[in-house]
């Protein structure tokens, strides 16, 4: 369960980590929409990989290059849809406001 990216169900690998979700109520309120869940799932167990995080929000983006592990900042949240991800295509030409719920 929490070896899996929830969203993209890759593991842990050299460049990538899985992050399990904050605690922090307001950040993981973000989380949550991105995920497209809500706060009545458990995400106890759930985690999502790091591509989904700009760089700023690790407290040290190469950390995994040199052998560690990609924090996140306390308030980082996801936002990068992947391109691989048909359904997000949209994101790029962004003109007009992107409903998460759109893509349900
Ligand atoms: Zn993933």
């Amino acid at each position: 369960m929490g070896r899996y990216c929830y969203l993209c169900g890759s593991v842990n690998s050299t460049t990538t980590s899985l992050h399990k979700f904050p605690t922090n109520q307001e950040t993981l309120t973000l989380w949550l929409q991105f995920c497209k869940l809500n706060e009545n799932d458990d995400v106890s167990k759930i985690k999502i990989c790091s591509v989904y995080f700009l760089a700023e929000n690790f407290i040290d983006s190469t950390a995994k290059s040199k052998g560690g592990r990609m924090v996140l900042t306390e308030s980082a949240f996801p936002r990068i849809r992947k391109r691989s991800s048909c359904a997000f295509d949209n994101e790029n030409d962004n003109s007009g406001s992107i409903e998460l719920g759109n893509y349900l």
